[in-house]
């Protein structure tokens, strides 16, 4: 049993950033445990997160295409209908394939799966309260605190899931709402917006800043996305601060300020979905056991490798520093194992590209224009746009642009901004480009495929130190 041995490395937390872990560190020829209390691997983006959304994505906009965007392209369809329980059918199935998977993929790496919640005893010992009932104990020479995060409540609206939701159950609702009002317009709040939008929910989105999709987002892709949005029937007010909520009514109430003062007013909404971000998940944990305090949001301390002031105790993903994202989780969990490992791992922090799935796909890297002007570095900048774009235009899927920024002197990319069909997928050229220090015209004299959208990305390259050709 796992009371008797202890381990290489005992993680506790099995989504993204433990199971990769446990994966990893198996490879390597570690003796490994996984502790997950959740009964599923794969944690939050497997289960309530990214997979999910996706899946609700893909298929709501397919619906939405069906009803709205087929007669230009020759195509009569008749009675088209929604049946919401198979929706979420689809959505199930790829979760549960995909969580089977990563069971196999411990198996298969020798990986330990204790399922139950984990909490230290001492700097080496974590007990674990069985899912199935009773305790166990495990030791480790070294150990991961991968825990994750959670939905950050908004203080007086109680959470039921139904009326008053998080992302998790606006990923399951069982009735088309026929009104909804998102506290917040960064990344979950315009993917769920977009969603039930789509089937037919009329959606408002609140947002305490000038620009959605949070900070991070360029302001001139913002802005484009946002005109986007808007023309697919979302509704926005920006600038505005939600004060409080009441769900005690027929309706739930918010009442809103604009964040200069003096214009409250109420606004009521079948369901509320709270989107105001995540906030790093230790409850249970027992670091008061071993001496470890979080900073002031809640984020497990670490050092450039992962440690903690322990320095057998490393910690990756939501529940500590920076971006919360599965593929930074991904390489931070790769990273730490070559560290316990080899003594050495690394993760570029300045190519960690972001996506945001909405119609059109919004996606970036590197830095923003606002970024660079906030810090006075001098950039040039390229745009093109998906309009004059030939496979674009056979698509019947025009809107957006791609923007470079590089350094004037040098030609080194700095940024890659994208709104756009299919943003995500071609922001992986982006991303590898400033990962090998690409020029622009590195970009521009490789030859891309034609017709391709990803020629729109050549393009851009091409107009951010000369002139593109098909604009
Ligand atoms: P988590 O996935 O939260 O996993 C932590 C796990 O630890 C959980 O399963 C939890 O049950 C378990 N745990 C916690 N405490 C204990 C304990 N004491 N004992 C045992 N087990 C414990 N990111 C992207 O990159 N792309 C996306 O498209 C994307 N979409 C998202 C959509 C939504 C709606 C949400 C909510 C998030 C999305 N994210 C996306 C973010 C992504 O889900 C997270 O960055 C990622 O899951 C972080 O992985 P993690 O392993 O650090 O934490
Ligand atoms: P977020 O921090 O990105 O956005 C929250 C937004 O809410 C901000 O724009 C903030 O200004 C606004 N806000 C906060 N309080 C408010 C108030 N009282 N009134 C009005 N607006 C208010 O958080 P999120 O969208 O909840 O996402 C959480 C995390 O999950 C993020 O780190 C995100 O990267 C990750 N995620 C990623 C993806 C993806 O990669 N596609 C998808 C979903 C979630």
């Amino acid at each position: 049993s796992a009371s008797s041995d202890e381990k290489d490395l005992v993680i506790i937390g099995g989504g993204v950033a433990g199971y990769v872990a446990a994966i990893k560190a198996g490879q390597e020829g570690l003796n490994v445990a996984c502790i997950e209390k959740r009964g599923v691997l794969g944690g939050t983006c497997l289960n309530v997160g990214c997979i999910p959304s996706k899946s609700l994505l893909n298929n709501s906009h397919l619906y939405h295409q069906i009803l709205h965007d087929t007669k230009n392209r020759g195509i009569e369809v008749g009675d088209v209908k929604l049946n919401l329980a198979n929706l979420m059918k689809a959505k199930e199935s790829s979760v549960n394939g995909l969580t089977k998977g990563i069971e196999f993929l411990f198996k298969k790496n020798g990986v330990e799966y204790i399922k139950g919640e984990g909490s230290f005893v001492n700097e080496h010992e974590i007990k674990v309260a069985l899912n199935d009932g009773g305790e166990t104990s495990v030791k480790g020479k070294n150990i991961l605190i991968a825990t994750g995060s959670e939905a950050t409540p908004f203080p007086g609206l109680e959470i039921d899931e139904k009326r008053v939701i998080t992302s998790t159950g606006a990923l399951s609702l069982e009735k088309i709402p026929e009104s909804m009002l998102v506290i917040g317009g960064g990344i979950i709040g315009l993917e769920m917006a977009s969603v039930w939008s789509r089937l037919g929910t009329k959606v408002t989105v609140v947002e305490f800043l000038g620009q959605i999709g949070g900070p991070g987002m360029d302001t001139e892709v913002s802005k484009t996305i946002q005109k986007l949005l808007k023309k697919q029937g979302l509704e926005f007010k920006l600038n505005t601060k939600v004060l409080s909520g009441d769900a005690s009514g027929e309706k739930v109430q918010l009442s809103v300020d604009s964040v200069k003062g003096g214009k409250e007013e109420t606004l009521d909404a079948e369901t509320v979905l709270v989107a105001i971000g995540r906030r790093p998940y230790t409850a249970g944990l027992g670091l008061e056991n071993i001496g470890l305090e979080t900073d002031e949001r809640g984020r497990v301390t670490i050092d450039s490798e992962y440690r903690t002031k322990h320095p057998h105790i490393r910690s990756v993903g939501d529940v500590t520093f920076g971006p919360m994202l599965a593929h930074k989780a991904e390489e931070e969990a790769v990273a730490a194992i070559e560290h316990i490992k080899k003594g050495h791992g690394h993760v570029n922090y300045a190519a960690i590209p972001s996506v945001m799935y909405t119609h059109p796909e919004v996606a970036w890297v590197g830095q923003s224009e606002q970024d660079l002007k906030n810090q006075n570095i001098p950039y040039r900048v390229g745009t093109f746009p998906f309009s004059a774009n030939s496979r674009a235009k056979t698509n019947l899927d025009t809107d957006g642009l791609v923007k470079m920024l590089a350094d004037p002197e040098t030609d080194r990319l700095l940024g890659v901004h994208i709104v756009g069909p299919n943003a995500g997928e071609m922001i992986a050229e982006g991303t590898l480009a400033l990962e090998y220090g690409a020029s622009s015209e590195d970009i521009a004299r490789t030859c891309h495929a034609h017709p391709t959208l990803a020629e729109a990305f050549k393009e851009a390259a091409m107009a951010t130190h000369g002139k593109a050709i098909h604009f």
